[in-house]
């Protein structure tokens, strides 16, 4: 249901002078249930819902293919929020790439970037993968329809120079399924864009004894130049068991978007919830234990911020 349509109905009931208790109802499209953009969404609907009685608002969740699919289905007004890579936010809004031919979607809007998310090759440790460059031949998962991280992987292909008949097997399964894939050895590895750390791929690494491996090359260092949405990353020797080294990758950052539909109201007390309460949510997953208020208020947002999000952000003194 959509936020600003019952926010309408309960506007006139008001007027009728009848006193009403009708809640709104907002959804966040997320990812995969495995991922860090599912339990995202339940830490910012476990703040928004905790004061639900003052501002009567019902927040809820939904697993979904992630960025892409989250993008289009606020574009389409049947979520009302989502978490989607700050790469195809940046095309979303400017209507190229993958958006080229829906055209650009103007009234997206930013609302805070949450983690950063890596490029993060997982590989069987007898595969023969030990850089992003050793990809062709493999049997590896490249995400599934509706990913992001599938969008990035055709931009990857591009930047290499590869065709999708350059690997062994190109799958599109769900990251819930990658894991268990990789244990069996149906494929030799899986990639997406996820943050760090999360217990899916300790998971992995643990029970499968994978590896997780470097994406270096000279065509990976000419696109993050090239590109404002992309940055160098590194994700930690030592954070994963059986993974001392630190692995030298690229990646985008997570961020929480909306529409230019979405009532001021509704976006100012999801924004509130979550910056007011930056020290809560911070302890709401491993994934965030770094976030800074101001970084998060404008890294990695093309779209423009909601005009909700910024009278929150003014009233906690973050914004002049
Ligand atoms: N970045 C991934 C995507 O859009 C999802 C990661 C996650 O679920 O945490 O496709």
């Amino acid at each position: 249901m959509k936020f600003t349509k019952i926010a309408a109905i309960s506007a006139t009931m008001v007027m009728g002078a009848t006193a009403v208790s009708a809640e709104d109802f907002i959804s966040i499209g997320t990812g995969g249930v495995t991922g860090v953009y599912y339990p995202t969404g339940g830490a910012i609907c476990r703040l928004v819902n905790k004061n639900r009685k003052e501002h009567g608002i019902r927040c809820s969740v939904e697993s979904t293919g992630g960025s892409i699919y989250n993008i289009n289905t606020i574009r389409s007004g049947e979520l009302e929020f989502g978490v989607a890579q700050s790469d195809w936010q940046y095309h979303a809004y400017h209507g190229t790439s993958k958006f080229e031919e829906a055209g650009a979607f103007e009234n997206l809007r930013a609302v805070f970037s949450v983690h950063p998310e890596p490029v993060t090759i997982l590989a069987r440790r007898d595969s023969g993968i030990d850089n992003i460059t050793d990809l062709p031949g493999k049997r590896f998962n490249i995400g599934n329809p509706g990913s992001g991280t599938l969008g990035t992987w055709e931009v990857i292909e591009e930047t290499m120079g590869w065709e999708r008949g350059d690997l062994a097997l190109a799958a599109q399964m769900k990251s819930s399924e990658t894991p268990g894939a990789l244990c069996d050895n149906s494929i030799d590895g899986y990639f997406w864009l996820v943050g760090h750390p999360s217990g899916v791929t300790s998971e992995t690494v643990a029970s499968c004894d994978a590896k997780i491996v470097s994406a270096v090359a000279p065509e990976i260092t000419a696109l993050v130049e090239d590109k404002p949405y992309y940055r160098t990353a590194t994700i930690p020797g030592g954070m994963y068991p059986g993974n001392p080294d630190d692995i030298v990758t690229f990646g985008v950052g997570a961020t929480f978007v909306t529409s230019a539909d979405v009532s001021d109201d509704a976006v100012y007390i999801v924004a509130m919830a979550v910056l007011g309460n930056l020290d809560d949510f911070r302890k709401l997953h491993p994934a965030f234990a770094n976030l800074k208020a101001e970084e998060m208020i404008a890294d990695s947002l093309s779209a423009p911020l909601h005009p909700g999000a910024i009278r929150a952000y003014k009233e906690l003194g973050l914004m002049d």
